[in-house]
């Protein structure tokens, strides 16, 4: 019986070398000597002034909220079709979430619609750089200028993908990237800031260790460490940075190999998308995606799920997300109806995601796509 997952983490091989050498460097605690090195080949790859390794990207997110000062009454602008931690980041610290929806082409918020969205409240723009396809950032970042407001990237599925020939999480003055199980490059949980406003730098090392001044002390700056501000535990073990760097110094094979899968998928499907049944994603000519993902988009929600049951039932396993955030109990709190996001609503209901994962042989995923070809021939 065929069985192809969703899923599958990709082991590069070096994860254990590094492993054991953390572990024989005899300091497994967080900012030794792989987490500088993440730090760095992550900073020079992507031109970004400083990448600081957290334990999730969610982390990342809540030290970007701290740094901006949110609090009660301020507004943040962002897609409503998107992973939870994007808004609860925010929403944490008492702010709230301003919902915009997304384009059809990219499923990216869309810029277009961020103007009529801001008040005097706002204070940040969220983007949310959905698959590993930049969201339009020139405008983004215009509008944020025109308005005296802050952008964030939510690059979590976006580390190796570029706009107009920037790295995503270098755009905007905060980026934050993910490397859970389910990302590109992955240390089973993970994450990491990138701070491309210098002048963030010293307070987000403040955040990320406690509140206390730890970072500057050990490189000599301050002769003893204390509070200085607010802030959490955000520095992941050094176990987990040696991983991590095991699968980035695989960055371009890993790249290599998605961008294949990916072709595939579009070369195998085009035919059964010009038949009109489904459409295939987007990338803008001034976008490079990573190949974070490839979903198609149905015509309604029964073909939709009927297409998951019948994929399941060849062992197949393909899924669909989001919910909408402003359709959910906690959206609804803030006051957000069925029908305010109408493509939001109706692409959530219509998305089908498609395996994809480095180890896909060619031959299942072949096994994919005579399986999608055959239900729409019924
Ligand atoms: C995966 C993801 C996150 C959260 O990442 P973690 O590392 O699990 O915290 C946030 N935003 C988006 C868009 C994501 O896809």
């Amino acid at each position: 019986m065929t069985s192809i997952p969703f899923n599958k983490p990709y082991m590069t091989g070096s994860e254990l070398t590094h492993i054991t050498r953390a572990v024989e460097l005899g300091n497994i605690t967080g900012d030794g000597h792989f987490t500088a090195e993440c730090s760095r080949l992550l900073e020079s790859r992507y031109d970004i002034a400083r990448v600081l390794l957290t334990p999730s990207c969610t982390a990342a997110l809540e030290i970007s909220a701290m740094l901006l000062n949110l609090r009660s009454g301020d507004e943040v602008i962002l897609p409503s079709y998107t992973f939870v931690s994007t808004a609860n980041a925010f929403v944490r610290l008492g702010a709230r979430p301003v919902f915009v929806d997304i384009r059809e082409d990219t499923l990216n918020i869309d810029e277009t619609k961020i103007e009529a969205a801001i008040t005097e409240r706002t204070k940040m723009i969220c983007a949310v750089h959905y698959a590993g396809v930049a969201c339009e950032m020139d405008s983004i970042m215009r509008i944020a200028d025109d308005h005296g407001i802050s952008v964030l990237e939510d690059a979590a599925q976006g580390v190796h993908a570029e706009y107009r020939g920037r790295a995503l999480g270098s755009i905007a003055p905060l980026g934050a990237y993910s490397f859970h199980a389910t990302k590109n490059y992955t240390c089973g949980e993970g994450g990491a800031l990138c701070i491309n406003d210098p002048e963030l730098i010293d307070r987000a090392e403040i955040i990320r260790e406690k509140g206390t001044n730890r970072n500057q002390f050990l490189r000599g700056d301050v002769d003893k460490y204390t509070w200085v501000d607010v802030g959490s535990s955000y520095v992941p073990s050094e176990i987990s940075s040696a991983f991590l760097f095991g699968q980035l110094e695989h960055l371009d094979a890993i790249a290599e190999r998605r961008k294949e899968i990916y072709e595939r998928y579009e070369s195998l499907l085009q035919p059964v998308a010009d038949n009109g049944h489904f459409s295939l994603p987007c990338i803008p000519a001034d976008c490079r995606s990573n190949y974070h993902m490839f979903y198609i988009v149905l015509k309604d929600q029964s073909v939709r799920d009927q297409l998951i049951d019948n994929l399941r039932q060849n062992g197949i396993s393909a899924v669909f997300h989001y919910i909408p955030l402003h359709s959910s109990l906690m959206g609804e709190s803030f006051g957000y109806q069925h029908g305010d996001l109408p493509i939001t609503e109706s692409v959530s209901t219509r998305l089908v995601r498609l395996p994809f994962y480095f180890e896909l042989s060619t031959d299942d995923q072949q096994y994919c796509c005579e399986k999608i070809s055959e239900f729409f021939k019924r």
